[in-house]
């Protein structure tokens, strides 16, 4: 961030874990094209991280592996921030709760799921206060950094709509137009399936079969191509889902010549799905080693990372206590510089 003739946009992840081609295609690919013409904030969101049944052990390793992930795939360092290096988040959501209903919290229905998620599969049914809150702490992401685009799927529409409620209301009762409502950046990103269920997302959560790691090895990314499910055995004249998938990997991982060639002999009715799946296997390992090899150069001098990301967080943080200076002295608290 720095341009002050671009417009902010503002984007976070959860540190979860592996990035899988969901992840890439579906979110960061969008991160790292929208650096070139926007002012791009991104927040490696560990303080969300907590929301729901999580290891102590695991969250920092996560944190710091999604870091390296990230900028191995493309994401400046700059560009960069960890959540809980910023405290500033944790402080304006303590405020922004005091201008959101409870109502509002719970008819979310992230909420909704995630909690019934979390009654379903855990013997102690604890649902945090923290899973009700947190779009509430997402709102102070996107409004410490007057962010005026937030890229966003179907999924995250009402958490926006809520943080566009909660600036209007604060507004209003500061009585000036201090925040500027939050627009959703409409891209289109593909929503990639799990190439053993086709019917299903690709996410890490339905299990290890169900997502193709980014950054595992090429013989294993291959072999999880070519066993894809193509098709049911069912015979129709719509392109099956496990079909329109491998097509759609394959073109976003940037072999659109095999693509077109392949959906034409598809169309003459004279495609052999190994001959998809090849062309899908090469095209996906060819852009994952790039990102390995990125990732092994960064991953040898740990160092220079940390100290990047040290120096970004604490670049965008002035950015977020400037912010939180204003806030204080709208809202009537002590202002006082020790
Ligand atoms: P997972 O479900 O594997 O745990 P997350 O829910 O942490 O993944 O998602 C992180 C980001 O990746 C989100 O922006 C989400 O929309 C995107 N994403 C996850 N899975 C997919 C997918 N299968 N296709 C497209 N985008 C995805």
């Amino acid at each position: 961030m720095s341009d002050t003739n671009k417009k902010t946009v503002l984007s976070c992840i959860q540190p979860t874990g592996d990035m899988h081609l969901g992840n890439y295609f579906g979110a960061v690919k969008n991160w790292v094209d929208l650096q070139s013409d926007y002012d791009c904030v991104y927040g490696v969101v560990d303080y969300h991280a907590m929301t729901m049944p999580y290891d102590v052990k695991k969250l920092r390793s996560n944190t710091w592996e999604l870091i390296t992930n990230l900028v191995a795939v493309g994401v400046k360092p700059e560009n960069l921030f960890v959540q809980s290096l910023v405290p500033e988040h944790a402080e304006l959501c303590w405020i922004f709760n005091c201008f959101c209903g409870i109502g509002e919290l719970g008819r979310m229905t992230q909420f909704k799921d995630k909690s019934k998620k979390n009654e379903e599969e855990q013997s102690n049914k604890f649902i945090s206060a923290g899973l009700l809150d947190y779009p509430v702490l997402q709102t102070a992401d996107i409004l410490i950094y007057k962010a005026d685009y937030v890229p966003v799927g179907k999924d995250q529409e009402q958490h926006l709509e809520l943080s566009r409620n909660i600036a209007g209301r604060f507004n209003h009762q500061v009585g000036q137009e201090y925040f500027v409502l939050p627009e959703g950046l409409y891209t289109e990103t593909p929503k990639i399936m799990s190439t053993a269920d086709p019917m299903r997302k690709m996410s890490k959560s339905a299990g290890e079969k169900h997502y193709i790691s980014v950054f595992s090895d090429s013989k294993r990314i291959e072999k999880q191509i070519k066993s894809a499910v193509t098709d049911t055995g069912e015979v129709s004249e719509k392109m099956s889902a496990g079909v329109q998938n491998l097509f759609m990997i394959l073109k976003a991982s940037g072999d659109t010549i095999s693509h077109d060639q392949l959906m034409d002999t598809y169309r003459d009715g004279n495609l052999r799905y190994g001959d998809l799946k090849v062309a899908v296997a090469e095209s996906v390992v060819k852009m994952t080693d790039d990102f390995k090899v990125r990732r092994a150069e960064i991953s040898a001098d740990k160092k220079q990372l940390k100290s990047q990301i040290k120096a970004s967080s604490a670049d965008i943080r002035r950015k977020a206590q400037e912010t939180i200076r204003e806030v204080k002295d709208l809202v009537g608290l002590l202002n006082v510089r020790f």
